[in-house]
């Protein structure tokens, strides 16, 4: 039985049971594991999840959902299903313990700004698992030089080590969305990727240089850097001036930002 799903809440429910058991047995989880599921849904793996783990929390926004959860899974002690938007969850408030396991089958016009919040709570959190739209998937793994590769992956990569574990097709959800999706791991790191003097300034270079896509690093980056210095730079790291930024990796980057 389904309810109805609600487009505006991004709602295609993963219907295929062999991928909602691959999703599983990927994760891996045991006892001593505490999970935190973002969008539950109606249930498609939470139930596996409190098979596995010693605790699951699940955050869904949609009320009626909340319901359905909490009558399906009434039995189930190690479960409790929060009624929240997970972009306004603190997941401080979780009782303190082993970091989380996050798991989510996610809207797509969510996805950046769920990553970007969990980010934020990068202390609590082990690794993040997510079925987003295969296009998400590739640009949050993407490789510099890549079609791909762009802000948002360095910003990603920046934390954590992204992988797309497999593809899922759209047949398996209902609705099938427009496109596939893949499942896609991200381990947080331990320390970022690169060391920098200043964060906000290598988010600063990144950005600007990936809105000014189609120019050389040089024109794109002129307002936010002194010619100079970025003469500089090319210099030093013995780099073409007409390189692009898709062609710099996370560690040119941040070379650029120590040296201003
Ligand atoms: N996990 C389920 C599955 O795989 O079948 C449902 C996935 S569906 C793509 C996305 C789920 O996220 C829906 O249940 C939707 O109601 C929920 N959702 C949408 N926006 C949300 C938000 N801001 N916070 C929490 N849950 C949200």
């Amino acid at each position: 039985m389904h309810t109805k799903p609600k487009k505006s809440l991004g709602q295609n429910f993963l219907i295929d049971r062999n991928i909602q058991d691959k999703i599983i047995d990927s994760v891996g989880l045991a006892q001593e594991d505490t999970v935190l599921e973002i969008g539950p849904g109606e249930g498609a793996i939470t139930g596996l999840l409190c098979r596995d783990a010693g605790k699951v929390f699940a955050v869904e926004i949609d009320r009626s959902l909340c319901a359905l959860l909490t009558n399906k899974f009434a039995k189930t002690q190690n479960l409790s299903v929060i009624n929240a938007d997970f972009l306004k969850f603190d997941l401080r408030s979780l009782p303190p313990g082993n970091k989380l396991k996050v798991i989510g089958n996610i809207p797509y016009y969510i996805t950046s700004p769920i990553v970007e919040h969990l980010l934020l709570y990068r202390e609590r959190v082990e690794v993040i698992y997510l079925t987003v739209q295969k296009e998400f998937a590739q640009r949050m793994a993407a490789d510099p030089g890549s079609k791909a590769y762009g802000s948002f992956s360095c910003f990603v990569q920046y934390y954590t080590e992204p992988e797309i574990l497999f593809l899922i097709k759209k047949n398996s959800f209902h609705p099938p969305p427009k496109v596939d999706s893949c499942f896609l791991r991200m381990k947080l790191r331990q320390e970022p990727a690169v060391k920098v003097k200043n964060e906000t300034l290598l988010f600063k270079i990144i950005r600007t240089a990936f809105q000014q896509r189609r120019k050389t690093m040089k024109n794109g980056l002129e307002e936010l850097i002194p010619n100079r210095q970025l003469e500089e730079f090319f210099r030093q790291y013995d780099i073409d001036p007409r390189i692009r930024a898709e062609d710099l990796s996370l560690q040119d980057f941040a070379n650029l930002a120590n040296l201003i």
